[in-house]
């Protein structure tokens, strides 16, 4: 266990995104944690975003679920499992194996997912395991598997720092891998490189681009057949490597040319013929070329056309897997590599084996030692809820995953799960969206309390290790799905003493059917190398002995890993595949537009994603003060254009609809979206706001081949939400306010000692201020001193227990108007402390007039850094660096810092 006795930094990786970067940490008497990169880290080399700086303030017990709950009530974790055994064997026994199904997760660890898909598909029998990896990255599996016969991400993070040409194409990694982006933008510093951002939305990785292309949403197909014509055209292609390496060419091109005139792609694209050719010229003439992608390219209804229109440019000029030169599909989570290593998607058995496969089937079944293998595949994400509703599935267990939030359609997915006959939900949390519809509530350990393994974006597998006690009882994952598996019978399969065991076992099992064999192209009979060659990739034999304290020290390694410590960087660079030719596929890719259009009822198109400081649905960046004051409420961008013509005032509630459904958001008028474009983070939850769940209104369409939904093109309209007043309360409680009306609408932030709520009623201020302070005192009860302030445009509320501020509200028509940002920090003040007697003047003393939050790590805030820029000091984002420490510790804040210079030195000219 990881006290604190010896002083002593264990190594460990970061709970959030796919860059999978190294933390240190250690643990203090008071249960708090620090945190810091770990230099030795082959992903960070030390760096850590605002996200994983702030990991130490996401441990604890607060919120935690604590102990088995049945129906609210919590039970020992003997009666927990007993009744999951029970239900789901009676299930099975009355109405088949697919009647009941598993939704995991990427944020479980490689061992977790092991255990889980070898019960469901191993034992019970059925294919009905799918995970939060299909909303992910399910598209770059499929368009993988199709160009080179098995979901491999062929190159590594050094690539990025080895290219001359990096093409981003749906992916803001400023924001959601901000340190693979910093490694970018000192790749740049250093070696010239070029980047070129190819996204609809001016995002902040526009930052470091040379050349950015805002092409219209979901005509990137169009884009990249238009770049494989014209590198036919112009004679760019690669043909020895084509006729050694692949298939396929001639219908692939005879597609692109079908759409690939530039004028074809003007069209489709909405880009400019110079934009289109300036980029065509550089990807043709760069020879190390590396294309990132991620979500604005998976998740769309032609995902994984669009996945291999990227890759049919790489295979036709043999950038793949070489150094600086290689397509690069970088993944969300911290574990959807992982899950995708051992099956947790519902089409794929572990260890890169297939249903179709006998051979595979065979050996899977001799090596779990069960007859019931799963023969096809099971039902993916959406289809597996739509079957809860139809009836056909009847149980349902989600583990460490939030999908009454995330799924598309989630209020119409919240009422299927609530009329699910029976539900088991894992989680660390006590209270999420999805927990609400819980029969069985399961405590789930959380990270730092876990652990396992990760794999990560370049395939390097490193150790999530234990750095904390477990709260309650809570337990891992493996062990819970283990005893469950016991209690139905299958004991002798999942009788695992460690995550060590069940590690070596899945080790073991990729070595399966792994054979010494020559490649195709190297001859054959007696002129045949002794070559290894894996005919899966995915081969961890080097690891498969590992003893419990080899496992427990296990340095970051990529696979294939044939010998501990001797990992793979890259993949099929030498020009052979994994498809049964051992050559790569070109796919002929259609031009698809996005599934739903706009139209006269819908007329602008809705982008969602993700935000600089949160991650997916906030039960745990929503507990950081500072992750949390960066974007304190759900929001929509749209640019001056559009909000002229809807009416949208900036800072104001704005409805935005769909055929789905209505959210309120706040207005950000902002030059990040071309008009017709708009933009919402996806994160507010039911637990952090009454009306703001934005994915409730996107479409269940979702790509044929790979199942993942179209998140970045829904048309809907947006219209004002007007209201009389708004408040602005803090709180010590954390409860969110049960007694607000559901005439009014709230958002609520975690903060220092407390939380805000912000809440805009159809009362008048008056009306509001006192109901409030009604609320207030019928919580707290009398005796407790309270003083009220009216003011010209606003009136004050305090509350005090035992001499410190409890609670304090301001009301007001305009709260815009209203210097705000320091009352985060009231709670707990005593009543003399000179910050509280502020609320009482209406008036911020001037070192507390600091504005909003721009860099989380070092807590510098917009006023401090609008000072240092008016003071004439600061006329680059480095001298704003060196003179306030903003942007000096993970730098996700810097194309902010710019945009903040740009602005002023606008307003100077
Ligand atoms: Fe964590 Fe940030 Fe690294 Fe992603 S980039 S793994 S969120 S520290």
């Amino acid at each position: 266990m990881a006290h604190r006795e010896n002083n002593k930094w264990i190594k460990s990786t970061c709970a959030y995104c796919g860059v999978g970067c190294g933390i240190e940490a250690r643990a203090n008497r008071d249960g708090s944690l620090e945190v810091r990169g770990d230099s030795q880290h082959p992903a960070n080399y030390g760096r850590l975003c605002s996200k994983g700086l702030a990991l130490g303030e996401t441990v604890g017990i607060e919120g935690r679920l604590l102990t088995p709950r049945i129906n609210q009530q919590d039970v020992t974790w003997e009666e927990a499992l007993a009744d999951i055994s029970t239900n789901f064997r009676h299930i099975i026994e009355r109405h088949g194996k697919n009647a009941v199904a598993f939704y995991v997760s990427g944020q479980l660890l490689t061992e977790d997912y092991y255990v889980a898909n070898k019960l469901m598909k191993g034992f019970i029998g059925s294919g009905n395991i799918d995970t939060n990896s299909r909303l992910c990255m399910s598209s770059s599996v499929a368009g993988h598997k199709r160009a080179f016969g098995a979901d491999i991400v062929p190159g590594c993070y050094e690539d990025l720092e080895l290219a001359d040409l990096i093409v981003l194409t749906g992916s803001n990694l400023a924001w959601c891998h901000p340190v693979l982006f910093q490694r970018i933008r000192e790749a740049k510093a250093n070696n010239q490189c070029k980047v070129v951002v190819i996204d609809p939305r001016h995002t902040p990785s526009c930052d470091i681009a040379d050349l950015h292309l805002p092409l219209l949403p979901g005509s990137d197909i169009a884009l990249f057949n238009g770049l494989l014509a014209f590198l036919s055209e112009n004679r760019a292609m690669n043909f020895t490597y084509i006729d050694q390496a692949t298939e396929g060419l001639d219908l692939a091109l005879a597609t692109a040319f079908r759409f690939g005139d530039i004028e074809s792609v003007q069209a489709a694209t909405g880009l400019d013929r110079g934009q289109i050719l300036a980029f065509y010229q550089l990807f043709s003439a760069t020879e190390k070329t590396v294309t990132v992608y991620s979500q604005g390219v998976n998740q769309s209804t032609s995902g994984t056309n669009k996945v291999n229109s990227i890759l049919n440019c790489h295979l036709a000029t043999g950038r793949i897997g070489k150094p600086g030169s290689t397509p690069f599909s970088v993944t969300g989570q911290p574990n959807a590599m992982g899950g995708r290593e051992v099956g947790g998607l519902a089409n794929m058995l572990a260890a890169h084996m297939d249903f179709d496969n006998p051979d595979h089937t065979r050996q899977i079944s001799e090596f779990w030692q069960t007859d019931n293998l799963a023969r096809s595949p099971g039902l993916k994400a959406l289809d597996m809820f739509n079957a809860i509703e139809s009836g056909k599935i009847k149980a349902i267990w989600i583990m460490a995953t939030n999908p009454a939030v995330s799924l598309p359609e989630n209020q119409r997915l919240s009422a299927v799960l609530a009329n699910c006959p029976y539900v088991v939900v894992s989680d660390c949390m006590a209270d999420t969206d999805t927990l609400r519809h819980a029969d069985v509530a399961l405590p789930a350990q959380g990270w730092g309390e876990k652990s396992g393994t990760v794999t990560n974006s370049e395939r390097r597998i490193s150790r999530q290790r234990r750095l904390l006690p477990s709260p309650g009882e809570a337990k891992p994952d493996w062990w819970i799905i283990s005893e469950v598996a016991k209690k139905m019978g299958f004991g002798h399969a999942f009788d695992y003493q460690s995550e060590a065991d069940i590690f070596c076992e899945y080790a073991q099992m990729t070595t399966l059917g792994q054979e010494t064999l020559a490649p195709p192209s190297s001859g054959s009979g007696n002129q045949r190398n002794t070559v290894l060659v894996l005919s899966r990739p995915l081969n961890l034999v080097g690891l498969a002995g590992l003893t419990p304290q080899q496992y427990h020290q296990l340095a970051p390694q990529q696979w294939p890993v044939t010998m501990c410590d001797q990992p793979t960087a890259r993949l099929f660079g030498n020009g052979e595949f994994a498809t049964p030719s051992g050559k790569a596929q070109f796919i002929a890719t259609d031009h698809r537009p996005p599934a739903e259009q706009p139209s006269s009822r819908y007329p602008l198109w809705l982008n969602t994603g993700r935000i600089r400081d949160h991650w997916h649905t906030m039960t745990r960046t929503g507990l950081s003060p500072r992750l949390s004051e960066h974007t304190s409420e759900p929001y929509l961008a749209l640019s001056a254009q559009d909000a002229e013509q809807f009416s949208i005032e900036q800072g104001k509630l704005v409805k935005v609809s769909s055929a789905r459904g209505s959210v309120l958001l706040r207005a950000r008028i902002s030059p990040e979206c071309r008009p017709g474009q708009m933009f919402a983070p996806f994160h507010w939850s039911d637990c952090t706001t009454s009306m703001g769940k934005v994915n409730a209104l996107l479409a269940g369409q979702r790509d044929p081949l790979s199942g993942q939904p179209e998140f970045k093109a829904t048309p809907v309209s947006v219209e004002p939400s007007p209201y009389q007043s708004e408040a602005l309360l803090i709180s010590q409680s954390n409860h969110v306010p049960d007694w607000l009306s559901p005439q009014e609408h709230w958002t609520c932030q975690r903060s220092h000692n407390g939380y805000i709520f912000r809440i805009t009623s159809q009362q008048t201020p008056e009306q509001l201020h006192k109901w409030l302070a009604t609320q207030q005192a019928k919580r707290d009860g009398r005796g407790q001193q309270h003083i009220d302030i009216a003011q010209s445009n606003q009136s004050r509320y305090a509350r005090f227990h035992n001499n410190q501020l409890s609670v304090a509200f301001i009301v007001s028509n305009d709260l815009q108007i209203c210097e705000t940002d320091y009352l985060s920090t009231l709670v707990g003040r005593p009543l003399s402390d000179p910050l509280v007697q502020t609320l009482f003047t209406g008036k911020a003393l001037p070192e507390h007039q600091a504005g909003r939050l721009v860099c989380a790590c070092k807590q510098v805030r917009a006023n401090t850094i609008a000072q240092a820029v008016r003071s004439g000091t600061c006329d680059s984002v480095k001298a704003i660096c060196q003179v306030t420490q903003a942007g000096t510790g993970c730098g996700s804040c810097l194309p902010e810092l710019q945009q903040m210079l740009d602005e002023a030195q606008l307003k100077q000219v």
